[in-house]
């Protein structure tokens, strides 16, 4: 079946036989076909078969392969015309679709640059670092990463990606990229760690990274910070507390809702917006936390709303995005409470190596207990939660890496 789907050069194409139409002594006209060879192409396929056979392409593919007919020839002496993929990440099966059908695209444009005479480089690569792969061995095997044998952890996600990754690649294959498979690449390999490692080092010495400590959207179940984009809100019940803060100067009481009553200890202000009239005299006085007995200022900023709990608002870090931008926009100093296990640091006092969900319920328990709840509703709140495991995410400052871009952006 292969040879009678090869492709062969027809006579026709030679010059004495594509002469051979003027001829009146040449062979009979049998096709016109045979007769008028296509503009576009130096072959003519000579297919018997009328119906496709979905299994012609499995042969096709085999000789494909067999001729190494889209290796990638560096000594070649065409132009070189290069793609660059993103190498796809195998997070579980089946892959994806929309995966193969945007990988179909990018094999119209290395096919379409063969034909125009290129030598063209189209890569597949597998991405087999990250988090989807930790989450599905998890998932697979119900397990928990932080309580397995690292090594032993390691060895199940790679069984795991290979699973995955052999069966991608076999669609890759089945869809009909022209891929150069043959010199396919892992971002775990060992080349591509030492290429990953140099640029790295490259980047370092050229004093284009640096390490620096900013509040990252952090998942105490992951334990590892995550982007915006892996982060879903979720619509919890949530109890909003009216906690009474006492003002030093004059004694008199401050009610401010809040949903993080836990955060009282990282409370550094105290804010009012500047048209509320009942809170004027009290710009610039000082507000008592309660149970921390900590003072913080009471400042007049248009960040706190009006029409948002009782008007005053306490600034912690970080009860949310708000309040990062507060403590950047105010110069305050941070105060850690919540770790990277999501339980609470030394600063919560009493309350140190709580979940934060029971550090949540026994500060309430001690407002409620010191006679300073004034009042508690049960809201619909949109939770930030991590994509992965559902965690409520935190806001902790991280040590991290960077790479500066800003120098880079046109001017
Ligand atoms: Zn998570």
């Amino acid at each position: 079946m292969v040879d009678r789907l090869m492709y062969e050069e027809p006579q026709s194409m030679s010059p004495s036989s594509s002469d051979s139409k003027e001829s009146p002594s040449s062979t009979p006209i049998v096709t016109k076909a045979s007769t008028s060879p296509s503009p576009f192409s130096a072959f003519t396929p000579k297919i018997v078969e009328k119906r496709w056979d979905h299994n012609a392409e499995l042969l096709i593919q085999q000789f494909w392969e067999k001729e190494g007919l889209y290796k990638f020839n560096v000594n070649s002496k065409k132009s070189i015309f290069t793609i660059d993929t993103p190498p796809p990440y195998p997070s579980g099966r089946p892959w994806h679709i929309g995966a193969l059908a945007h990988y179909a695209q990018i094999d119209m444009i290395a096919r379409a640059s063969r034909a125009l005479g290129y030598e063209t480089l189209f890569p597949i690569g597998i991405d087999r670092n990250g988090l989807p792969v930790e989450r599905y061995v998890e998932t697979t095997y119900k397990i928990e990463m932080r309580s397995q044998d690292r090594e032993r952890f390691i060895e199940l996600c790679a069984h795991a990606l290979d699973e995955l990754e052999a069966e991608m690649v076999g669609l890759m294959k089945r869809e009909g990229l022209s891929s150069n498979f043959a010199n396919k690449y892992r971002t775990d390999g060992g080349a591509y760690r030492r290429l990953t490692q140099r640029t790295f080092i490259e980047l370092w010495e050229k004093n284009l990274i640096y390490e620096s400590t900013y509040p990252s959207n952090y998942c105490p179940g992951c334990q590892t910070t995550i982007a915006d984009a892996e982060i879903i809100y979720q619509e919890k019940p949530t109890k909003l507390v009216s906690i009474a803060f006492k003002v030093r100067e004059t004694g008199e009481e401050l009610v401010i809702a809040t949903t993080r009553p836990e955060l009282m200890s990282s409370c550094q202000l105290v804010m009012v917006n500047p048209e509320d009239e009942s809170y004027k005299k009290l710009h610039g006085l000082h507000a008592v936390v309660p149970i921390f007995e900590r003072e913080v200022e009471i400042r007049s900023h248009p960040g706190a709303k009006r029409e948002k709990g009782t008007g005053a608002v306490m600034i912690c870090s970080f009860g949310d995005y708000h309040d990062v931008t507060i403590f950047r926009e105010l110069g305050l100093q941070e105060i850690i409470s919540i770790d990277e296990r999501g339980r609470m640091t030394e600063a919560a006092g009493k309350f140190q190596d709580f979940t934060v969900e029971e550090a949540r319920r026994k500060v309430i328990e001690e407002l409620t207990a010191r006679g300073l709840v004034r009042r508690m509703l049960t809201i619909k709140h949109e939770v930030p939660t991590c994509e992965r495991s559902g965690n409520p995410i935190e806001i902790i400052p991280m040590k991290e890496f960077y790479l500066k871009q800003l120098d880079f952006i046109p001017r």
